[in-house]
């Protein structure tokens, strides 16, 4: 178990093996103990490969997994976790959920194994995207809607540019007053959590007003948008910028 790096208090990091340009160095599974205590909650136990789901089951006693969204990259061995743990799987997609309730509408606090969190509905990378607030520590675990380098993608069509808009807006409403650190579901701590919600929320407009002057200056699909817009950025990610590309058009042409 070198793996496990203590981040927070309660929270520990176990980085899985599998980096690449969307998952940067790799998925951070998030397991969450309260001091002396044998039983852990995992958030995105991630996926299986190389060894990764016998490492998370090595944790010892899981009492609750909880999936911040279904992709696969942070969810794809929770089913096998469960069949070898019998811990129960929680997520806001109820297809994701295994011996639990899916997470309600209006979720609010939450107690498992010592561990308290509040958790926070934040849809718009995709449509069942929450976020966590661990209460004690102060610290935020975000998923794939902040990460630790770089701006986050809108996964269109099932991930929505408005819906992410209000998403950050709250957590960064919530960060003013509660939250010390992020602790993201790829990439590095953040340490100054307001510095880098204010980044996302003006990185977003800043892309949308150049999504905007690209069709008024004649562009039609999202393959000439992305060409223009995202010219600053590495040419092997402009299919991911598409996705986002496609959340950014719809946005225009309902909001204008
Ligand atoms: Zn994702």
């Amino acid at each position: 178990m070198s793996r496990l790096e203590p981040v927070t208090a309660m929270a520990s990091r176990l980085l899985a093996p599998n980096p690449g340009p969307m998952t940067l160095t790799g998925t951070n599974t998030w397991v969450l103990r309260a001091p002396g205590s044998d039983e852990c909650v995992v958030v995105d136990p991630g996926p299986i490969e190389d060894g990764h789901l016998d490492d998370v089951v090595a944790l010892g006693p899981i009492a609750l997994v909880i999936l911040t969204h279904g992709h696969f990259d942070h969810a794809e061995c929770a089913p096998q976790l469960h069949e070898l743990t019998g811990a129960a799987v929680v997520a806001r997609d109820p297809e994701l959920c295994i011996g639990a309730e899916p997470v309600s509408d209006q979720p609010g606090r939450s107690s498992v194994a010592g561990v308290d969190w509040l958790t926070v509905l934040t849809p718009g990378h995709s449509s069942d995207s929450l976020s966590l607030l661990l209460e004690p520590d102060r610290a935020l675990l975000t998923g794939d809607t902040v990460l630790g380098t770089g701006t986050a993608v809108i996964a269109h069509p099932d991930g929505e540019l408005a819906a992410y808009l209000d998403s950050l807006q709250r957590l960064r409403d919530i960060a003013a007053t509660e939250v010390s650190v992020v602790l993201p579901g790829h990439g590095p701590v953040v340490e100054h959590p307001v510095e880098v919600l204010d980044y996302y929320l003006a990185h977003r407009q800043q892309r949308l007003e150049q999504v905007r002057a690209a069709v008024a200056a004649g562009d039609t699909t999202a393959e000439e948008v992305v060409r223009r817009v995202y010219a600053d950025v590495d040419e092997s990610l402009w299919p991911y910028a598409e996705s986002s590309v496609r959340a950014q058009l719809d946005y225009l042409q309902i909001h204008g």
